[in-house]
């Protein structure tokens, strides 16, 4: 319940949900059927953002072409019989900045967020047009125009809790409206749009949840809910009925593409229990992530993995164990903004894992004026997830039985703090093999 005494919810529609008229036409039954009225948060359509990203490169090179992103949203638009009049300004303005882009000759990040976020603002505008066709008084709302915040951090922003109060107070000012909010968007200090990161509409719906306080955050996606792995990797994949907050996030966070690394963040505050659920499938409860799981604790749930992994090896024979040389390693990925995954020291040696190579030419450089480095890619980082592994005595020798007898290597392993998760790096080509082998033995 909200203060004024409403049950309210936010629903968020991903990519495909919202990527052709068949889905929106489910999309707009969902959303007719809520009483009250939800806040609905919505991504560019399927392809889009992808499609910007490539059209700004290529106009920082000197030539770009909005061809195919016109003739996307004209014959979406055609299918659901709404007027493409209803972005013609939006394209415009992305026409008057990609010509821009071509005289600058230059990408910064702030441009690459200021291009990525049309792909949002266009679907938001053309969504809200094909729910009022259906009568639903909906109104295209621009995320930054709710007052969301973020720091300068482009393209991978974090949002300021202090915006909140703010947020809460405009969407109120919608209330006889049905907000239909850009995803993955917002602006900084200086007014300037950033992004969340890829995939950040889910993050948008928890923090507008967050924000107004809602009963809960419902994601609609394309897969029956949070599974027991990659349904592209693992065809016997199913769906998982309940996860708890810790659960959810550490899938996220290690990889499992069906929710935004930080989108349970927001819901741990303010213990909003989140759903996933398959937008062609509506009568399908999906999976409910609540604070504390639910009937099935005390099991494993799914396996994550992630890839592109790059292991970074410090070795000192010297000065390993003098106090500050731990921080002093530390403090180089701090330097370059980068987070480290996986950790592991032995006597004379400290490794960590990082998901990008960006700035890697500099931390190899500060860290050899310190110590010996070395650095090896195409790996992958696996991770299985479930309160049943702090509780059950064998999960792990099962997980490295598997590996064994597959005779797949394990080169670094980490059983996390929470101890509801064991992660092991492998090479990257074996990943498949992986996964499908330990979903056979946990959950076939
Ligand atoms: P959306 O566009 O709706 O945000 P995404 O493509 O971002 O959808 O996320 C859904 C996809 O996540 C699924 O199609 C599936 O391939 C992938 N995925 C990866 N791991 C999992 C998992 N454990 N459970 C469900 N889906 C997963
Ligand atoms: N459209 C953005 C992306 O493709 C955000 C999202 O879909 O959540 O990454
Ligand atoms: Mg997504």
């Amino acid at each position: 319940m909200d203060s004024a005494g409403i049950t309210m919810r936010v629903l968020k529609f991903g990519g495909t949900s919202v990527g052709n008229a068949g889905n929106l036409a489910r999309v707009r039954d969902i959303v007719k059927a809520r009483s009250p009225r939800p806040v609905v948060v919505v991504s560019a359509h399927a392809g889009v953002t992808d499609e910007l990203l490539t059209q700004a490169r290529a106009a920082a090179a000197g030539k770009y072409s909005l061809r195919r992103l016109r003739s996307r949203h004209t014959r979406l638009y055609k299918e659901l019989g709404i007027d493409p009049a209803v972005v013609a300004p939006v394209f415009d303005e992305l026409n008057d900045l990609l010509r821009g882009l071509t005289l600058v000759g230059e990408l910064t990040p702030r441009s690459l967020d200021l291009v990525a976020s049309f792909g949002e603002r266009l679907s938001a505008r053309g969504i809200a047009e094909f729910f009022r066709q259906g009568d639903l008084p909906a109104v295209a709302t621009d995320a930054f125009d709710l007052g969301l915040r973020t720091d300068s951090r482009f393209t991978q922003a974090t949002p300021d809790a202090v915006c909140f109060p703010a947020v809460r107070k405009a969407l109120r000012a919608l209330k006889d409206q049905l907000p239909v909010v850009t995803g993955f968007i917002a602006k900084d200090q200086n007014g300037d749009i950033t992004t969340l990161g890829r995939s950040g509409s889910d993050f948008t719906a928890t923090l507008l949840g967050a924000a107004l306080g809602v009963s809960e955050v419902e994601i609609w996606t394309d897969v029956d809910g949070v599974m027991t792995a990659d349904p592209r990797v693992v065809k016997k994949a199913r769906s998982i009925p309940t996860l708890s907050i810790a659960e959810a996030s550490e899938l996220a966070y290690y990889g499992a593409r069906v929710i935004h690394p930080a989108t349970m963040l927001p819901a741990i505050e303010k213990r909003i229990p989140v759903s996933v659920r398959n937008t062609s499938r509506p009568e399908l409860e999906g999976t409910t992530i609540v604070a504390e799981g639910g009937a099935n604790r005390g099991t494993v749930k799914s396996i994550a993995y992630k890839r592109g992994i790059i292991l970074i090896t410090v070795a000192s024979t010297r000065m390993l164990l003098q106090s500050g040389f731990m921080a002093k390693i530390f403090e180089v990925f701090a330097r370059y903004d980068l987070s480290v995954d996986l950790v592991a020291t032995s006597e004379v040696t400290v490794s960590v894992t990082i998901d990008t190579d960006r700035h890697l030419k500099d931390v190899k450089r500060d860290l050899t004026a310190i110590a010996k480095v070395d650095i090896e890619r195409d790996l992958a980082q696996v991770c299985v997830v479930g309160d049943g592994i702090r509780e059950k005595i064998g999960a792990a020798a099962e997980v490295f039985g598997v590996l064994k007898k597959r005779r797949i290597p394990v080169r670094l392993i980490s059983h996390g703090g929470t101890k509801i998760n064991i992660s092991f790096l492998i090479d990257d080509e074996q990943v498949n093999r992986a996964v499908r082998a330990l979903h056979r033995s946990l959950f076939e």
